[in-house]
C-alpha cells in the first residue's frame, strides 16, 4: 500500500485507519455470513443488528442527555436537512430563525426561505464571518418555530464554545463538522443534524437527533421520504438505508468509544488545535482568519503574507505528503481540517513544516 499522506481534507475527510482495515475485511465476507454487507437485505436480521448497534453505540457515546432524543440515519447529507428541518418544524407564519455565521448557515436559511419559512436572526457577513454572536445576544422572536445555528463553521474556522439556553423556541443545530468532537449536552438542543463525511463516516448520510416531543409535533402532511415521523416510525427502515455507510459509521462510533469516548475526543481536538494555533500566534508570518476567542478546533484557517507564498506553501507541503490544505475559495489562504481521526503526529508534522517554511521564506 502507498504511504498514507497527512490528510487535512475538509470533507469527505480522514477516517481511522483501523476502521478502513476492518471494513476491507468485511467487504467480501461480513461477520462470517459468506456474503458482503453490500449484498445483504436491509430487512435481514444481520443488517438489523448492524443498524441497531450503530444506534446504541452512538447512544453510549452521547450518554444520558440523549435519552429523550430519537436517532435517525438519513440520506441526503446535511443539505437535505436544510429543507427537511423547516418542512417538519416550521409553517407559513411560523418561520425558523437563523443565526447566519457562515456559508452553510446561509444555505440553510436560503432553503427555509425558499419554503417561505425562514428569517434571519443575526448575520456575521459584515465582519467576514470571523466572529460569532455572544450567546446572550440570541433571542427568539415570539412567532418563530425554532432557532437554527451552525456549531462549527467549516469554511470560516469559527466554533461555538457554549450555546444559548432557555430560549423561548427550540434550538436546532447543524453540527456537520464538529459532531462528536467533544462532550455534548443534548438538553440544550431539540434537534441536531450532521452530515457524516466530516467527522463521522462516509458521505451521503446524515445523523439526526430529534427530541421525541418535537417529533410528535412535526408536520403530518409531508411525503414520507421527507417526514421525520415516517422515518422514526419505521425504526430507520422506512426505505432502504445506505447500509454500507451505516455499517462504516457504526465502526467509527465504536472506534471513538474504544479510544475513550467524547471526553477523549475533546481532549485530543484541543491538543491538535493548540499545536497549530501556537505556531500562528507566535508568528507575524501566519495570521489566523477567525477571532481568537471563537476559533475552531476542527478547521484551522490562516493566511500567509501573500497569495504567492500561499501557493508556494501548498506546493512545498504537497511535496512533503500533506494534502487538503487549500482554504475554501471564499476565504482563500490555508485550512487545516483536524477531525477526530487525525493523528496528533500528523498535526505535529504540519506545525514543524509551518515553522520550517517560515524560516525559509519569512
Ligand atoms: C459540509 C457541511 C454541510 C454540507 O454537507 P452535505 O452533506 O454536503 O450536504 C453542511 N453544513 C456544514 C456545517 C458543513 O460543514
Amino acid at each position: 500500500m502507498a504511504q498514507r499522506p497527512h490528510n487535512f481534507n475538509a470533507g469527505p475527510a480522514i477516517l481511522p485507519l483501523e476502521v478502513l482495515e476492518e471494513a476491507r475485511e468485511a467487504i467480501v465476507d461480513t461477520h462470517g455470513t459468506g456474503l458482503s454487507i453490500l449484498e445483504w437485505s436491509h430487512r435481514s436480521p444481520e443488517y438489523g443488528q448492524v443498524h441497531e448497534e450503530a444506534v446504541t453505540t452512538l447512544r453510549e457515546l452521547l450518554g444520558p442527555s440523549a435519552e429523550g432524543h430519537e436517532i435517525l440515519f438519513l440520506q441526503g447529507g446535511a443539505s437535505l436537512q436544510f429543507a427537511q428541518v423547516p418542512l417538519n418544524l416550521a409553517a407559513a407564519g411560523r418561520p425558523g430563525e437563523y443565526v447566519v455565521t457562515g456559508v452553510w448557515a446561509e444555505k440553510a436559511l436560503a432553503e427555509a426561505r425558499r419554503l417561505g419559512r425562514g428569517r434571519e436572526l443575526w448575520n456575521g457577513g459584515g465582519g467576514g464571518f470571523s466572529t460569532l454572536p455572544a450567546v446572550e445576544e440570541i433571542r427568539a422572536t415570539e412567532d418563530c418555530a425554532y432557532v437554527h445555528l451552525t456549531s462549527n463553521n467549516t469554511i470560516f474556522g469559527t466554533q461555538w464554545r457554549d450555546f444559548p439556553r432557555n430560549l423561548s423556541a427550540p434550538l436546532v443545530a447543524d453540527m456537520s463538522s464538529d459532531m462528536l468532537s467533544r462532550p455534548l449536552d443534548l438538553s440544550a438542543f431539540r434537534l441536531i443534524y450532521a452530515g457524516a463525511q466530516k467527522n463521522l463516516g462516509p458521505a451521503g448520510l446524515a445523523v439526526v437527533l430529534i427530541e421525541k416531543e418535537v417529533l410528535d409535533r412535526c408536520a403530518t402532511d409531508l411525503p414520507n421520504i421527507l417526514s421525520y415521523r415516517a422515518h422514526a416510525g419505521a425504526r430507520g427502515l422506512y426505505h432502504t438505508p445506505p447500509t454500507f455507510a451505516v455499517y462504516l459509521m457504526g465502526l467509527v462510533f465504536r472506534w471513538m468509544l474504544d479510544q475513550g469516548g467524547l471526553v477523549e475526543m475533546g481532549r485530543r481536538s484541543e491538543t491538535r488545535a493548540s499545536l497549530l494555533y501556537e505556531v500562528i500566534d507566535a508568528s507575524d508570518f501566519y495570521s489566523g482568519t477567525a477571532a481568537p476567542s471563537v476559533r475552531s478546533r476542527m478547521n484551522v484557517t490562516f493566511r500567509l503574507p501573500s497569495e504567492e507564498l500561499e501557493r508556494l506553501f501548498l506546493e512545498e507541503s504537497a511535496a512533503e505528503g500533506f494534502v487538503g490544505l487549500k482554504g475554501h475559495r471564499l476565504v482563500g489562504g490555508l485550512r487545516a481540517s483536524i477531525y477526530n481521526a487525525m493523528p496528533e503526529a500528523s498535526v505535529r508534522a504540519l506545525a514543524d513544516f509551518m515553522r520550517a517554511f517560515e524560516a525559509r521564506h519569512g
